[in-house]
């Protein structure tokens, strides 16, 4: 199927990297969110992420500017969906939200159009089902921040069919990604396995067997993660990572509790970078 319209529906931390990249791979790109502001702030940072890629001599002026001319902002749902071929649906994690959107979708998009979710964890059938394409339905995970992770795990439900897969397939290469495609389980490979090691870390540092900063030292150094289970759900977001670990823990089991020390991270508000703070401080960085 020949790709030329999608639309990116949440402009939050994900959706805004997701339009980045369709823009920038050619597509014509429409960024749907129900907040005129994250719009706003969506387009202030795919402007200075392309700015920073022209000053690390990654894109040219030019690149750029055709970008920005792929990509409109649009705060209303059904105008911004009726002509798209290919929808990324990328709002929170929260099934009933998602199958809210999916329903929508399936009464206003053309009866051709492929849906795909960014769910980190949720069951992409248990959406899908809503509509009358399941087969027309899959998950595409994409990484934070989009722009710069090479991986879409590429996810396919029970009735997924070939042409959803090779589509899918096809947009995420031209965007310039590495793809895996597997079989649809709770949270898949990545995230199933980083929730795991970020619960762990909380239980670890419950238990006051060392600082965050000696946590995250240790896997960076003794086990070459680059980054430490502490500055990486500061990214995620504490409040995303919850989620999954709730449902991994209702899917899956016991091991996947998640840690009453995160849950009260998330109840003081500290959610990550996104809010200035989340198991570290960034107030005092720059914007
Ligand atoms: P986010 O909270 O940063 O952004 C979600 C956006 O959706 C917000 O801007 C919100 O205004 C918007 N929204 C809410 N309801 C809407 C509606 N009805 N219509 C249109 N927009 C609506 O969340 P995020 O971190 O970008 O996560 C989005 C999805 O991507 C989730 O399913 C999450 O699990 C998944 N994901 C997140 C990460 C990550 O690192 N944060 C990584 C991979 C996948």
């Amino acid at each position: 199927m020949n790709v030329k319209k999608i639309t990116v529906i949440g402009a939050g931390i994900m959706g805004n990297g997701i339009a980045h990249v369709a823009a920038q791979a050619g597509f014509e790109t429409i960024l749907n969110d129900i907040s005129k502001e994250v719009l706003d702030k969506a387009l202030a940072s795919i402007t200075k992420n392309l700015d920073k890629g022209i000053e690390l001599g990654k894109l040219t002026e030019k690149e750029k500017y055709s970008t920005l001319i792929n990509l409109s902002l649009n705060d209303n749902l059904e105008s911004s969906i009726r002509d798209a071929d290919f929808i990324i649906e990328a709002v929170p994690e929260k099934i009933d939200l998602k199958i809210k959107i999916f329903t929508t979708l399936d009464k206003t998009c053309k009866p051709e159009t492929i849906f795909t979710t960014n769910t980190s964890s949720l069951s992409i059938t248990e959406i899908a089902a809503v509509t009358n394409r399941p087969q027309r339905c899959i998950g595409m995970h994409f990484f934070n921040p989009v722009h710069k992770m090479k991986l879409v795990e590429i996810i396919k439900t029970l009735e997924t069919d070939e042409t959803t897969i090779r589509t899918t397939q096809d947009v995420s290469l031209k965007m310039g990604k590495e793809i895996v495609t597997i079989k649809e389980s709770p949270g898949f490979i990545t995230s199933r396995i980083n929730a795991m090691i970020g619960n762990e870390a909380f239980y670890m540092l419950q238990e006051g067997i060392g600082s965050a900063k000696d946590i995250d030292t240790a896997l960076k150094l003794g086990l070459n993660h680059p980054m430490g289970p502490f500055e990486m759900v500061d990214l995620v977001g504490l409040d995303t990572r919850l989620s999954i670990l709730e449902y991994l823990h209702k899917s899956l089991g016991e091991k996947y509790r998640p840690c009453p020390l995160m849950i009260q991270y998330v109840k003081a508000g500290r959610l990550g970078r996104k809010v200035g703070k989340g198991v570290y401080d960034y107030s005092n960085e720059k914007k």
